[in-house]
């Protein structure tokens, strides 16, 4: 047949009809099929690439397939088959923008009268002319839109387009809004409630994108994301390495690394590709893995746009859709879905959006990791550089500091593990695909700069460059008093750039991020193992070690805290250690064996009363006992204004203080510290801050008080502390040479 046509719709009942409407005029002459409605027997309303793709092999026969698609993400499922689409069908298959009844029956004439697919096209889309002949001339014909539709355009501020950090603010903020809300750019159209659809858009930055947005609260919801499409990203990305190299690797991080090469590989577990008897409890561990890797990504700020994939309808709904019409395996299921998605970002014309592909493997990955296990990145044991194909954000984050730096096959400079790397100080190229690797190198991650199997004085002036060179770990203030630098780490990786950049101590040690979106508890063992890797650069300094600090943005499943309407304000910190006593006296125990030999003390945080204190140090005196070892001193850390009004009531039970001021602020400003409409409030400058910091410093006498919230790390605000009378500054490892250098400046 010349000219097959397929009708995609929400409904399967509408497509039924209107396939009927056809077949009245056309009979058995047409070749016509229908992809409609999702979940088991198609019978909810949605719409499924997948589906369309395999409607499509059902006309396989015809020359031309002309598409006609209902409402907006009908389009885009459209669109996402044509794109997985194989390049001889993608090539027949014709998309009409037409009207779906209209233009189905004047298709179906059409294509049943032999004619090609551009003229079948043509007449669908000239399917509304009878009635715009009939009613042309009055005015409803035209009718305007809805009173409380509206729509905004807006010029995307981010250079690099509508990618996953942008999308999945998008997506979050449309959902706090009474609104039905739409993305339109060049035509194509992405509801915003995902994310997914949203980067397939491929709008690039300094384009137009049009919010259109319908009913109570459409105003306000424009308003916000138009905010946000506005905004210019926080990090420029003109900060990272961007330029690939002469060699034509690309800077990744930068640093100096100069050693062996080792090719890690990962072990990924097989996919099974059963059916399963049980559809309903395949759902379900769909579901369950799904937010468990929800749960983990979101603890870290830079993964938390993965985890807003994960609740991508576009993404869950083609993967129930498998398990419940055909029994598919969930991990086939999800790895299906993802391959689907992932396969129509890699066909935008934009590479930065074509890299996103990228965040939807790893969330992906996530997923199968949570329903599968596996995965692990097989690391030496000594130190090395190593080279791996497509480093994740979550490796990236927890490479041990035995690896000196990282060669990878496809890595570019926006990836999430580019930036990881960066905050770890870990030197990294991208696009080093040398097959074999070297048995050695030496690399510059700032200009690409690579040798292969180095002479020894070329490695010895590739290690000389060090980017972490240590500093002093403090300089002397004009009065004649020391401002010291410590550090924040979260883990080994960050740990050791810090002590490579000679931090005077670890001033936090965030024991949460070890055990973040955990479900099962960590054994004492293993928390002993963990916390004592990522002490270990430090021994011999002084280490402040924050017992684990569950709740609010830091989700740790395995203490079951309950949901709350404002977890901010609820059982977070010590209250939730105080409510699970037995986790809490294991996990002192397990920090005192892996502080042994080390300058250890521990922080409690978000501490309100002298009471909480108090309990802690009763438990602090047991685990001691049972470790046989004498107790550290025991600090509270300064988050809620209570505290920092009360400090005089907590001196008895306290023997330092670290003021945290990420938490402090929010609560003095109140507003949620990573509030996105809310930027302006994240700020420790304020006075009323910076004012209770003094009062903290005078009442706290001689004992010593520290900073160890974000402001320290920024020299602007660090100046206001030190004038509050903080002496002890403590920030992550990146951050330390500008601190040491802007007060260098004014110490001499
Ligand atoms: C703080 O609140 O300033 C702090 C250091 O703790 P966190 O950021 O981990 O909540
Ligand atoms: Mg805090």
């Amino acid at each position: 047949m010349a000219t097959g046509l397929l009708l995609v719709s929400h409904s399967a009942a509408l497509a039924r009809a209107t396939a009927e409407l056809v077949r009245q005029m056309t009979g058995d002459r047409l070749a016509l099929a229908i992809a409609a409605g999702a979940g088991p027997d198609h019978a909810e309303l949605g719409t499924d690439p997948l589906a369309i793709l395999a409607a499509c092999e059902e006309l396989a026969g015809c020359e031309g397939i002309v598409v006609l698609m209902d409402l907006g993400s009908a389009v885009l499922s459209a669109e996402m088959a044509r794109d997985l689409a194989d390049d001889a069908l993608r090539a027949r298959l014709h998309l009409a923008p037409a009207p779906f009844v209209e233009g189905a029956l004047a298709a179906g004439v059409a294509a049943a009268a032999g004619q090609a697919a551009d003229r079948v096209a043509a007449e669908a889309l000239a399917g509304l002319a009878p009635k715009q002949d009939a009613l042309g001339t009055q005015e409803h014909a035209a009718p305007p839109p809805p009173a409380a539709t509206l729509t905004r355009a807006v010029t995307l501020a981010d250079p690099n387009g509508l990618h996953l950090r942008p999308a999945a603010r998008c997506v979050e903020a449309a959902a706090r809004f009474d609104a039905t809300l739409r993305l339109r750019h060049n035509g194509r159209v992405a509801p915003l409630d995902s994310p997914t659809a949203l980067m397939a858009l491929g709008a690039k930055g300094g384009t137009e994108v049009t919010i259109e947005a319908s009913g109570p609260e459409a105003e306000p919801a424009a308003a916000a994301l138009a905010a946000i499409l506005a905004e210019r990203p926080a990090e420029p990305h003109a900060e990272t390495p961007s330029k690939a190299s002469s060699g034509g690797f690309v800077p990744m991080s930068p640093g100096r690394a100069a050693g062996p090469v080792v090719a890690v590989g990962r072990a990924r577990p097989a996919v099974p590709e059963t059916t399963v008897a049980d559809r309903a409890a395949a759902l379900a561990r769909l579901d369950e893995a799904l937010a468990a890797a929800r749960a983990a990504l979101a603890g870290n700020p830079i993964l938390a746009a993965q985890a807003a994939l994960l609740a991508d309808p576009a993404l869950i709904g083609p993967a129930r859709a498998a398990i419940e019409a055909d029994g598919r395996h969930e991990a086939a299921a999800w790895r299906d879905a993802i391959a689907a998605a992932a396969a129509s970002h890699e066909a935008l014309d934009d590479p930065y959006l074509r890299a996103r592909a990228r965040d939807l493997r790893e969330a992906g990955d996530a997923v199968l990791r949570e329903l599968l296990g596996g995965f692990g990145l097989d690391l030496p044991a000594k130190p090395a550089i190593i080279a791996v194909d497509e480093l994740t954000a979550a490796e990236a984050a927890s490479l041990p500091p035995t690896i000196l730096g990282v060669l990878d096959r496809r890595g570019g400079p926006t990836s999430h593990a580019a930036i990881l790397l960066r905050a770890a100080g870990i030197p990294a190229l991208g696009g080093v695909a040398l097959d074999p690797p070297p048995s050695r190198a030496a690399f510059d991650g700032a200009t690409g700069e690579f040798v292969a199997e180095p002479d020894a004085a070329t490695e010895a002036r590739f290690r000389a460059a060090d980017l972490l060179a240590p500093g002093p770990a403090s300089v002397i203030l004009p009065g004649g008093e020391a401002l010291e630098f410590w550090a924040n780490v979260a883990g080994p990786a960050d740990a050791a750039a810090a002590a490579r950049a000679g931090a005077f101590g670890v001033g936090l040690a965030r024991t949460e991020m070890l055990f973040l979106g955990r479900a099962d508890m960590p054994g004492e063992d293993e928390q002993e193992a963990r916390v004592g890797a990522m002490i270990a650069p430090f021994r011999g300094r002084p280490v402040v070690v924050r017992l684990l600090d569950a709740g609010a943005d830091k989700p740790v499943p395995f203490l079951a805290l309950a949901s709350e309407e404002n977890p901010a304000l609820g059982v977070r910190g010590v209250r939730a250690l105080l409510r699970r006593p037995d986790f809490c006296a294991a996990h002192l125990r397990a920090l005192l064996r892996a502080g042994a030999g080390h300058d250890l003390r521990i922080m409690v945080p978000m501490v309100t009363f002298a009471a909480e204190l108090r309990a802690i140090r009763d438990l602090l005196a047991a685990a001691a006992r049972d470790v046989g070892c004498s107790p550290p001193p025991l600090g509270a850390m300064i988050e809620v204004p209570a505290a920092a009004l009360t400090v005089p009531d907590l001196l008895a039970a306290s023997d330092f203080f670290s003021i945290g001021t990420n938490d402090l602020t929010q609560y003095v400003l109140a507003a949620d510290r990573g509030h996105k409409d809310l930027p302006g409030f994240a700020d420790a400058g304020h006075p009323a801050v910076i004012g209770l910091c003094a009062r903290v410093c005078r009442d706290a006498g001689a004992v010593p008080v520290s900073v160890c919230g974000e402001a320290a790390g920024d020299p602007s605000t660090a100046r206001l502390l030190v004038e509050a009378g903080i002496r002890k500054l403590s920030m992550g490892a990146a951050r330390l040479s500008a601190l040491r250098a802007a007060f260098s400046a004014s110490a001499s």
